[in-house]
């Protein structure tokens, strides 16, 4: 039989640290969370290679005791547990690990004053060790550096990423944390360079800017602000419109009581509350805080606490869906194009209740206005040859309206042109021609940890069309695009081109995964709804429908188009 040993107390403090602090980036959150539970108003982090070399956390909160300082390193001492419960926890820290842990793990010293203290006090660590603890000046708060991180554990910095995705996690870190609190200043820097500047307001509306200066202004124009208050929780939550979404969810986030919560349930069910509205591999960006009474509460699931588990979670996911699905409502948007056949049925109900009634009373908005969009086209004969028939009018700068010899037919502009795009740089790239457009003006895209992906994918990303240089301090220069594509958004499509390539791994030609990123493309090009199109265009794009495969879909699975027969046309008004 093999002996049983109990493991070294390194290897179980080895241990112990890493399920707190795994990577530089958790080393910044324990620390923020720390400063931040100490009431402070400013928080600025320094950083050097990453975060192994060196992180610094200087804050202006409460301090530590010089009586407690020592005691601040050791395994499950907190400050923060009132009565010795788990069960209302208001403070961000509650374990008594986050110091021990670091402690452990690197050279650490802490300064820290109080209100009550003449002096600053310095506490050095290495590597779990105290070196030294003696008088020191300083300013009411306290001051952390942790230098030399993982140095005795080399099997946790082989796992590290490159020191330049490390940073700009710590980056984003700052810039997520700092969405819980517009309350607070952040500021961040890298190898002596200042990255981040955000100042802390205390005003009603300081929640708001700090949102549009993390996420930014586009996204607050093209996104709703929904409140809510219900007995055990409240909501406030920026939700984009779903002309405004994104490949991923990596600009969401979910903050609730001040924490910010990794929660795939939650996110399914924002995504849901979408349904009919966006693309399967399309997401909303949201912002949203919830405040939950502590007591249905239990963080204490995750050593990291970005995990919680809710009590009631169904009545908050079912509140949730309904609040952002009835106000995406009142905007008025289409949910999804119906088949043919549900279309047909609505006309059918439309005529039976009518049917019951003496009076007919049209809904008010089946009157043409005057200066309603529609553009008509009362030219051309309908005895045409064409399959979609000849373009007559456009709707609401969004449908085509066409006519052949013996059917109507309903084009979703936006849609169709999306396929005829994607089919078309389908067949430039099996034939290895992408022509391509030199940009007049060409495009500098700062594309912070993508850098390096971009430049090990360089040969695959060049056969789709693209040229683009390395510009210095993590940005490139676009020089050439597909031709096809027109004028569009660059900085938009590459941000999703990076999504997608990181999704799909190696772009091969003999799957599907081509296919992915080249619809991602199209996508970008497209004839948006609301463009409007002269009848000249209109028939243009119909005719290049009838040329391209696959037009009767666009490229998220819906239709383009509707026909309507003529024939069930005079069914409808009851004339056969
Ligand atoms: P926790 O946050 O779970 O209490 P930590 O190991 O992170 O555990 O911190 C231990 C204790 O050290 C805290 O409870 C707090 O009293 C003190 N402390 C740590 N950082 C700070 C800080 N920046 N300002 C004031 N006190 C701090
Ligand atoms: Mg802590």
């Amino acid at each position: 039989m093999e002996e049983i040993k109990l493991l070294s107390l390194e290897v179980i403090n080895e241990i112990a640290a890493g399920e707190v602090i795994e990577k530089p980036s958790a080393v910044v959150k324990e620390l923020i969370e720390n400063s931040i539970d100490a009431k402070s108003k400013r928080i600025d982090v320094n950083i050097v290679s990453g975060g192994i070399r060196k992180i610094l956390v200087v804050d202006d909160g409460i301090g530590i005791n010089d009586r407690y300082i020592e005691k601040s390193i050791l395994r499950h001492a907190t400050s923060k547990m009132n009565n010795n419960t788990l069960n209302n926890i208001k403070s961000l820290g509650f374990r008594g690990e986050a110091l021990y842990a670091i402690a452990n793990a690197s050279n650490l010293s802490i300064i820290s004053r109080t209100k009550n203290m003449n002096t600053a006090r310095k506490l050095e660590v290495s590597f779990g060790e105290i070196k030294k603890n003696s008088p020191h000046k300083g300013n009411i708060g306290t001051i952390i550096c942790v230098e030399e991180l993982f140095k005795r554990l080399p099997v946790r910095k082989k796992f590290l990423k490159s020191e330049r995705a490390e940073a700009l996690a710590i980056k984003n870190l700052i810039k997520k944390i700092s969405l819980a609190y517009p309350n607070i200043s952040f500021s961040f820097s890298e190898e002596g360079k200042d990255k981040l500047f955000l100042i802390g307001k205390d005003d009603t509306d300081s929640e708001r800017l700090r949102v549009k200066e993390i996420i930014g202004k586009d996204f607050l124009d093209s996104s709703i602000f929904i409140k809510k208050d219900y007995s055990n929780f409240s909501f406030r939550l920026y939700a984009s419109i779903p002309t405004y979404n994104k490949a991923n969810w990596q600009n969401s986030a979910i903050i609730i009581n001040g924490r910010l919560i990794k929660d795939k349930a939650i996110l399914g069910v924002l995504k849901a509350a979408y349904a009919g509205l966006l693309a399967g591999n399309r997401y909303p960006v949201i912002i949203l805080y919830v405040k939950i009474n502590p007591k249905i509460l239990d963080i204490n699931v995750h050593p990291s606490k970005t995990e919680i588990r809710i009590l009631n979670r169904t009545e908050i996911n079912s509140s949730l869906i309904k609040m952002i699905r009835s106000e995406l409502e009142k905007l008025g948007l289409r949910y999804s194009i119906d088949s043919q056949r549900a279309l047909l049925n609505s006309f059918q109900n439309v005529n039976k209740e009518n049917n019951k009634q003496e009076i007919i009373n049209l809904p008010e908005n089946t009157v043409i206005k005057k200066n309603s969009s529609i553009n008509i086209n009362q030219e051309g004969n309908a005895d045409n040859k064409y399959r979609l028939g000849l373009a007559r009018a456009q709707i609401n700068n969004m449908f085509i309206v066409s006519q052949t010899e013996n059917s109507i037919i309903l084009i979703d502009q936006h849609a169709a042109h999306e396929r005829i795009v994607l089919e078309s740089l389908k067949k430039d790239y099996f034939n290895n021609k992408v022509s391509r457009q030199v940009l007049l003006v060409p495009e500098i895209l700062n594309v912070e940890e993508d850098i390096d992906l971009l430049f090990t994918r360089k040969k695959e990303i060049y056969s789709l069309g693209f040229i683009f240089d390395d510009y210095g301090d993590n940005s490139i220069i676009v020089r050439e695009i597909p031709a096809i594509l027109g004028k569009i958004n660059i900085k938009i499509l590459f941000e999703d081109l990076l999504e997608n390539i990181k999704e799909v791994g190696i772009i091969n030609p003999m799957n599907t995964s081509i296919e992915k990123i080249l619809s991602s493309i199209a996508c970008h090009n497209s004839i948006r709804a609301g463009k409007k199109l002269n009848i000249e265009e209109m028939n243009a794009m119909l005719r290049l429908m009838e040329k391209t495969p696959n037009s009767g879909q666009c490229n998220h699975g819906r239709p383009t188009f509707i026909e309507l027969g003529l024939k069930d046309v005079e069914g409808l008004f009851g004339r056969i």
